[in-house]
């Protein structure tokens, strides 16, 4: 940490301050400057008492951290890249995955038929909802434990992986029962004690960014999960919200980028809550890869204008087709290879 004291600071007060960066457990280093004296604190600030509640003394001007807060999750804690292993489906590297199925899983018939036609497409895991996070209690909360049953037969069926969402710390058990890898929504996305309940269960976890998550809350959220143990994490990209009207969120490849930069982690979008426009989910799909995402979380439902949940954003199997094919130049200028 810097600390910067205001123009012509008396010696005495400089001193004040000096001592309490020592009492703090940092050691203090003042740079005398012709008006200013800055002092270095030096020591790991993500394990020591933040110096930023110095700035109540009316000689601070300014604390600046020097460190950035999260460890395990960046790059310089670990220089290869983390490829998740997702019950031997891996993710990372240059191993790229899609994952794809209905928003919500609405009965056996629909998500089979959703199954049978992504695994012919190419998609490894499959995904939908059996818990569903909805804005009106009055909406379709999706089928429950019904909705396990359902992602479990299917897995046995056509052998997909499973991805779904685990709304509560009260749903990890039995929901990692039938789940490969455990979604954590947009609106979970800082529920802390429910991140920690899903490292626990050793299960690789998607993280989504939340709607209006700063990306190093993001990273944040992400070290609560490998700091309590669990090294797999996949971070997702999902929209975030803003003042635009033409798509439901704004799809922030931006924050793609900065992930990969910053950390080892793979990272997925999710064009369909990206823009909430089916439309839209091939292009932005063909622009995750070329920003250089490793998965691809996209939602399929056999008859879109009939779901019953995010019906709007839903591409049908020739869409999802044709967006496969699509994806495969792109792969290729980015170094990936569709496992
Ligand atoms: C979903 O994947 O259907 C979903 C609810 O996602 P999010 O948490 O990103 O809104
Ligand atoms: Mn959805």
């Amino acid at each position: 940490m810097i600390v910067i004291l205001k123009p012509n600071t008396p010696t005495d007060q400089i001193e004040e301050v000096v001592q309490e960066v020592a009492k703090l457990g940092y050691r203090p280093h003042p740079i005398y400057g012709e008006l200013q004296t800055v002092i270095a604190a030096i020591g790991d600030e993500r394990t020591h008492h933040t110096l930023e509640s110095l700035s109540v003394f009316p000689q601070v001007e300014r604390v600046l951290p020097v460190q950035k807060r999260y460890k395990l999750v960046s790059r310089e804690s670990k220089s290869e890249e983390t490829v998740v292993d997702v019950d031997g489906v891996k993710i990372g590297g240059e191993n790229f995955v899609v994952m794809a199925g209905p928003c919500s899983v609405e009965s056996e018939e629909q998500l089979m038929s959703t199954a049978k036609a992504v695994k012919a497409l190419g998609a490894k895991i499959l995904r939908g909802g059996a818990y569903k996070p909805r804005t009106s209690p009055y909406e379709f909360q999706g089928l429950g434990r019904e909705g396990l049953r359902i992602l479990a037969t299917a897995k046995q069926e056509t052998g997909l992986k499973i991805i779904t969402e685990v709304l509560s710390e009260r749903d990890v058990e039995h929901v990692s029962e039938s789940s490969d890898v455990l979604q954590v929504g947009a609106r979970n996305a800082q529920n802390f004690q429910l991140l920690i309940e899903c490292a626990k269960s050793r299960k690789p976890i998607l993280l989504k960014r939340g709607m209006s998550e700063r990306i190093e809350e993001w990273l944040l959220a992400a070290e609560y999960i490998l700091a309590n143990g669990n090294p797999s994490v996949l971070l997702c990209e999902r929209g975030i919200r803003t003042f635009e009207t033409y798509t439901r969120n704004t799809l922030d490849l931006a924050a793609v980028a900065i992930a990969k930069m910053e950390t080892h982690l793979p990272v997925i979008v999710d064009p369909s809550q990206g823009c909430g426009r089916a439309d839209l989910v091939p292009v932005l799909s063909r622009g995750a890869v070329a920003v250089g995402v490793d998965g691809l979380l996209i939602e399929v439902h056999p008859f879109p204008a009939e779901a019953l949940s995010d019906g709007q954003q839903q591409v049908d199997f020739n869409v999802f087709s044709r967006l496969m094919s699509e994806l495969q130049p792109f792969l290729n200028a980015t170094n990936r290879k569709l496992v």
